[in-house]
């Protein structure tokens, strides 16, 4: 059985495609680290999703 594609925690909807050198997944992505480590791009990334989950829930992609 194959596993899920894992999700990239910075790309709301779209799989982790392994865009950064030397990544496995999102759990060692030095670029989610970053992001998650500093509070403007956390809270960007926070307007982010919100604009990407009512887009669902709207319909729209
Ligand atoms: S490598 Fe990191 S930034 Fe790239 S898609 Fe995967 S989790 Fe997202």
């Amino acid at each position: 059985m194959s596993r899920p594609v894992p999700m990239c925690p910075i790309r709301p909807g779209e799989p982790c495609t392994l865009c950064q050198a030397y990544v496995s997944g999102p759990e060692d992505c030095q670029t989610v680290r970053l992001v998650m480590e500093d509070d403007e791009l956390r809270a960007e990334l926070a307007v982010k999703r919100r604009e990407y989950r009512e887009r669902r829930a709207s319909g729209r992609r």
